[in-house]
């Protein structure tokens, strides 16, 4: 469903993606983990074109992404994210931060992107939320939120980048929670993330980054109990 092959990125001098070979099927669960500073959200956004490539290619549902104007903006509507600030509009409420995208880019009706909003809203658990404006929420309630807002784009695939590391520990689990059953319907999804026990329980397979590498690629089982290269086992020695 997603493809990157022989991708590369220079930020200046930095060589910050090299030669990225990715392939995720759909309904596949892949979570990527590594380092500061490895690549992972320069990865994300590749994917969805917030940053561009200086090489290679990337295809979403066999299309390649185009560089801009609005077959940029249909391909991306196709990749929902999710980053670790929830940047949700501030002054529109909950409900209208979520029907704002499917009215805009989708071309639906007000009371059909409300009535599917709602939906989704109660889908992750902030439903009585709706008519509140972002602040007035939680930062897991939030972080909900704007998981809903990108699935209201019915897109093919989520990217999560470090969703849950600007939240309270007490907040972690319930956007975890709601990233784990997403992934058991089926969602294909990337994750980033420095959850380890996430991981564990939500991944297909684990792609490990350093210095803007993809170094392994395996299952939560191999990867946790058997790493192979020697950067994985310092960055778990670490971690763990
Ligand atoms: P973290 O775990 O800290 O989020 P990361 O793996 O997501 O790290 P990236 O954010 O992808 O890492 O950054 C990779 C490298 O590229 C870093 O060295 C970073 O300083 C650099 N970098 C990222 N964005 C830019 C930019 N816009 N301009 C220049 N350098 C950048
Ligand atoms: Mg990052």
């Amino acid at each position: 469903l997603v493809r990157l092959s022989h991708v590369d990125k220079h930020f200046g001098d930095l060589h910050v993606l090299k030669d990225i070979n990715l392939e995720v099927s759909a309904g596949e669960v892949v979570i990527v983990i590594g380092p500061s500073g490895s690549g992972k959200s320069t990865l994300c956004r590749a994917i969805n074109r917030l940053e561009a490539i200086d090489s290679g290619e990337i295809t979403v549902d066999g299309k390649v992404l185009p560089k801009e104007g609005r077959a940029l903006a249909k391909l991306r509507a196709d990749v929902g994210m999710v980053f670790q600030s929830f940047n949700l509009f501030a002054h529109k409420s909950v409900l209208q931060n979520v029907t704002l995208g499917p009215m805009r880019v989708r071309g639906a009706s007000k009371k059909k992107a409300e009535e599917r909003a709602m939906e989704l809203l109660n889908r992750v658990g902030v439903g009585n939320q709706a008519h509140k404006l972002p602040a007035q929420l939680s930062g897991g309630q939030q972080q909900r939120v704007a998981i809903a807002r990108a699935l209201a784009m019915d897109p093919k695939v989520m990217l999560f980048d470090e969703p849950t590391s600007a939240l309270d520990p007490e907040m972690i689990n319930e956007v975890l929670d709601t990233m784990v059953s997403l992934a058991k319907a089926g969602m294909t999804m990337v994750v980033v993330t420095h959850e380890m026990g996430f991981a564990r329980r939500a991944a297909d397979r684990v792609v490990f980054m350093a210095d803007g590498a993809i170094v392994e690629e395996s299952t939560p089982e191999e990867f946790f109990t058997n790493p192979r290269s020697d950067r994985a086992k310092d960055f778990l020695g670490k971690v763990l």
